[in-house]
């Protein structure tokens, strides 16, 4: 089992120090998760290190392409809302 990082990443270093497993690296346009070094933290720690610190929603997605900080989790910004509040601002 391996998460992956993916193009919603911003490069903001975060993670890298954090994997108990050195399974980040610096990668073009982003950084990586090397899938034969992760272990999703199992054992190590009680939550995978790199989507606690991750300050991006849906940016690091499990082996089913499910986001561990899905929309909302991290702004507190209902989905709904957020998709509502964009409509408005395109309208303008
Ligand atoms: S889940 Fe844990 S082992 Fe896997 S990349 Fe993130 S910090 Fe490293
Ligand atoms: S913490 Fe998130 S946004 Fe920052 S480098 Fe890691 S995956 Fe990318």
């Amino acid at each position: 089992m391996a998460l992956q990082i993916n193009d919603l990443c911003v490069n903001c270093w975060a993670c890298k120090p954090l994997c108990p497993n050195r399974a980040i690296y610096e990668a073009l346009p982003h950084f990586l998760i090397d899938p034969a070094k992760c272990t999703e933290c199992l054992g190590e720690f009680d939550e995978p290190q790199c989507a606690a610190i991750c300050p991006i929603e849906c940016c690091i997605v499990d082996e089913l392409g499910e986001p561990l900080n899905p929309p909302g989790s991290l702004t507190g910004i209902a989905p709904e809302k957020m998709a509502e509040t964009m409509s408005l601002l395109r309208a303008h």
